[in-house]
């Protein structure tokens, strides 16, 4: 037995050294992948539920590594997050979605202004540059301030809500709207919005995939809305895939919705395609 377990030891601590590994690699390709152009954002289409009107975009980063091919922010976003890479990566991101956004207002100059949003994780936001990034992009692109939005998790909130609220505030001062994404899946959600100022949220869309099926998930969707309204909070919906989410999210006041549905995350020149 003493024997097994050495070699059981043995065993994980290979598999671990080389998950580690991995990593590690990961980290060494991600570090130049912006400057070589592997990196890029798509952008989903958000619609309101009240006229159907696409009102704007979230943007997604993709990583196209040349043997690996297309990987997921899922992979990456993480180890970006703990080499602190996200620090340099984020500005990027947020510059790039700034100026493509000011592409789509010259494109549709003449109807609805559409606004940008961005997702920033929990370490951009706790370094404290991000209001001065931000208004880096914002001058440099020349974009509004209030066509851009900001989605941060509960997770870059909790532990420090002093911190957030002031960085957030300096955000809002500018005119740019902040949203909590993900929202709902924390246990907290509800006094965050009492601490917090954020302009939105956006409900998780393991709520969304079972509105149809699952009255409590109907129930609480239906609450969110309602509470957040009562707070003159916007809710969208993510991870709509099916008619009669959307029919359903329509009836029930929700203001802005995305998901496969109404239309995949696209490349910038597909995305301008749409705007006509
Ligand atoms: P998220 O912010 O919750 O983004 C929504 C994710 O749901 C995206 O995955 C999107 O492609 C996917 N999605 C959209 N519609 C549907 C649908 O109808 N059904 C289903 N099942 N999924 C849908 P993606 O692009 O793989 O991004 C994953 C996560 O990576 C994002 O989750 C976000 O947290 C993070 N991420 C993406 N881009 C960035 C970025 O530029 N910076 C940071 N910090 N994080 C990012
Ligand atoms: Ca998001
Ligand atoms: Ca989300
Ligand atoms: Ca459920």
């Amino acid at each position: 037995a003493k024997v097994a377990g050495k070699n059981c030891y043995r065993f994980y601590s290979r598999a671990m050294d080389q998950a580690v590994e991995r990593r590690v690699h990961l980290e060494h390709e991600l570090r130049g992948a912006w400057d070589r152009g592997e990196l890029s954002l798509v952008y989903q289409p958000v619609y309101r539920l009240a006229d159907g009107l696409m009102v704007g975009a979230e943007a997604l980063l993709r990583w196209q590594h040349p043997q690996q091919g297309l990987i997921a922010p899922s992979v990456f976003i993480d180890v970006a997050e703990q080499s602190g890479l996200i620090e340099t990566l984020g500005p990027q991101v947020l510059r790039t979605a700034c100026r493509d956004a000011v592409g789509w207002q010259e494109a549709r100059a003449s109807g609805e202004p559409m606004f940008v949003s961005v997702n920033v994780s929990p370490r951009q936001l706790r370094s404290g540059d991000l209001p001065q990034s931000v208004a880096e992009s914002l001058a440099d692109t020349g974009l509004d301030a209030n066509r851009l939005h900001i989605e941060l998790t509960e997770t870059a909130v909790i532990g420090d809500e002093v911190h957030a609220s002031a960085l957030l505030s300096q955000l809002r001062a500018f005119g740019v709207k902040v949203w909590l994404d993900d929202f709902g899946t924390g246990f907290s959600g509800l006094s965050h919005l009492r601490r917090v100022p954020v302009d939105g949220v956006k409900i998780d869309r393991s709520f969304i995939a079972d509105v149809l099926r699952d009255p409590d998930d109907l129930a609480l969707t239906t609450a969110i809305i309602a509470m957040a309204h009562s707070l003159g909070i916007t809710v969208v919906a993510e991870g709509v895939e099916r008619e009669g989410q959307y029919a359903i999210l329509r009836e029930r006041g929700c203001d802005l919705a995305q998901g496969y549905w109404l239309g995949h995350p696209v490349s910038n020149d597909e995305f301008m395609t749409l705007l006509h």
